[in-house]
């Protein structure tokens, strides 16, 4: 028997694409352009978009116009999104059918989200039901036009909905998927149209309830939808396009010798993710890590640049200290008193008025003399914090079992983010050692056992300096020998 010579080597990719990479008639044309590149390279290829940057906000500062007097604002929003899908369609669709048939379909979307206006504005308020399918107009436009581009291209595509591959429950603008059912769905809907070599272009964001409501799944989340469409076809690599090249070491505009990190474990990013790098969405990494597929993060504008892959293991060489992150606009706030000894119950309650508020907690640290517990919280939400916790203690503050409780000024956290941390002795005493002799004080300390991170809890005035200082500590990993 015979082998024929087929350039195609590789089976599933998924391409999941962001605001940035779609905003405009040039981002979607170098968009259209790794598509066709890729096409040849591989047997199935699968389109997750966003849509166009700042569209999502638009379309929910639409819905939040409540009053009559504001319909003009409306419309003008309205008459802003259409010339923007319009700018693209002109520049990238020139098939005449194509695009009239897209345009048709964006002005449509339009309406009905102006129409779900008005209601809103009749009724006075709104649910996050109305809100979930307002928002889900921007990715239901955007695939419209890329799918349409695409074909300009030569190459055979087909809008799909994620409504009708994602199934989840009713938690609208944060939903959960339902992974089981959401997996056969979209191998059924999937299957037959790869199986024609037409390239899917999805919806990202969106899904929907059982009863077929549209949900979406939280503020950026299509690359969740990304990581759980690969997921379940399996694909066999997912990558994630954006603006910039990768996981960066820092961020640029602070430290501008930052570069990219170019292997990055599963937890290194979950920390990274927590930690402010808003490049991947820390949803996404599950589904992929349990599937076993490869994760890469790219720059739609640079696409020969390797960006950042993502691993489950990672090697010796691929370096200890990998990124160092920021949170910033937080406050430590302090329980503190000689009575707190070996008293159980204390932190429970703490976080338990904590969450009450619906605040998070980024920092928590407790000696082990057990006579303080400080953790931080966002300035906005301190002085309620203080309130709430003054009131739960009332009684041991009474008896002076707790002798205060109290908030920092403004500071902010730096994390040092590394698994190879783990292995390495000595990265502590480098980390306090570069900080004291740059004169940065450290307030406090949290490292968590999976010693994946060191967080660092800085006064706001000197966390600029503190991540230039500790930037010098990463070391480029080892070349591969
Ligand atoms: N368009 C949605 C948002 O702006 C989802 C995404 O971009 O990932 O949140
Ligand atoms: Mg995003």
């Amino acid at each position: 028997m015979t082998s024929t010579l087929s350039p195609i080597i590789n089976q599933t990719l998924v391409l999941k694409f962001g605001g940035t990479s779609v905003g405009t008639a040039d981002a979607m044309r170098q968009v259209v352009s790794i598509i066709k590149i890729e096409k040849q390279q591989w047997k199935n290829i699968v389109v997750v978009t966003s849509a166009l940057s700042g569209v999502t906000d638009t379309l929910l500062k639409m819905a939040s116009y409540l009053t009559a007097d504001q319909s003009g604002i409306l419309e003008e929003s309205a008459n802003d999104l259409i010339r923007r899908h319009d700018e693209i369609a002109k520049s990238l669709i020139y098939d005449e059918v194509l695009f009239q048939s897209a345009i048709q379909e964006v002005n449509e979307i339009i309406k009905q989200v102006l129409n779900l206006c008005q209601a809103i504005s009749v009724l006075g308020e709104s649910t996050p039901r109305v809100m979930d399918t307002i928002a889900s107009a921007g990715e239901r436009m955007c695939v419209r036009l890329l799918a349409a581009a695409i074909q300009t291209a030569g190459i055979p595509a087909e809008v799909v909905e994620a409504t009708r591959l994602i199934v989840t429950d009713d938690h609208y603008t944060d939903a959960h998927p339902d992974l089981a059912k959401s997996k056969l769905m979209t191998c059924e809907v999937l299957t037959p149209i790869l199986a024609k070599g037409i390239v899917p272009v999805i919806t990202g964001f969106i899904a929907s309830t059982k009863n077929g409501n549209i949900t979406t799944l939280g503020r950026g989340g299509s690359d969740y939808s990304a990581a759980l469409i690969g997921a379940a076809l399996p694909a066999d690599d997912v990558w994630i396009y954006t603006d910039v090249n990768g996981v960066m070491t820092a961020d640029p505009q602070l430290v501008p010798d930052a570069a990219t990190v170019p292997v990055c474990s599963y937890r290194e990013i979950a920390e990274l993710a927590y930690y402010g790098a808003k490049v991947l969405h820390p949803k996404t990494i599950r589904p992929v890590i349990e599937a076993g597929i490869g994760l890469r993060v790219c720059n739609t504008f640079n696409p020969s640049h390797p960006g950042t892959r993502l691993v489950a293991e990672l090697n010796a060489r691929d370096g200890v200290i990998k990124a160092i992150t920021t949170v910033r606009g937080l406050q430590l706030v302090t329980l503190e008193g000689r009575g707190m000894l070996g008293v159980p119950g204390v932190a429970a309650r703490t976080f338990d008025t904590v969450a009450k508020l619906g605040t998070s907690v980024p920092l928590i640290t407790q000696a082990s003399s057990e006579q303080s517990i400080c953790f931080a919280v966002p300035v906005a939400t301190v002085n309620r914090v203080l309130q709430m916790l003054t009131t739960a203690f009332a009684h041991e503050i009474e008896s002076r079992d707790i002798d205060r409780v109290w908030a920092t000024e403004e500071v902010g956290i730096v994390s040092v983010v590394g698994e190879g941390m783990r292995a390495t002795p000595g990265i502590a005493g480098r980390i306090f050692t570069a900080l004291g002799e740059n004169e940065v004080n450290v307030i406090a300390i949290a490292q968590g056992s999976s010693e994946v991170s060191i967080s660092l809890v800085i006064k706001a005035d000197s966390i600029q300096k503190a991540i230039r200082v500790l930037h010098y500590l990463i070391q480029p990993p080892n070349p591969a020998t």
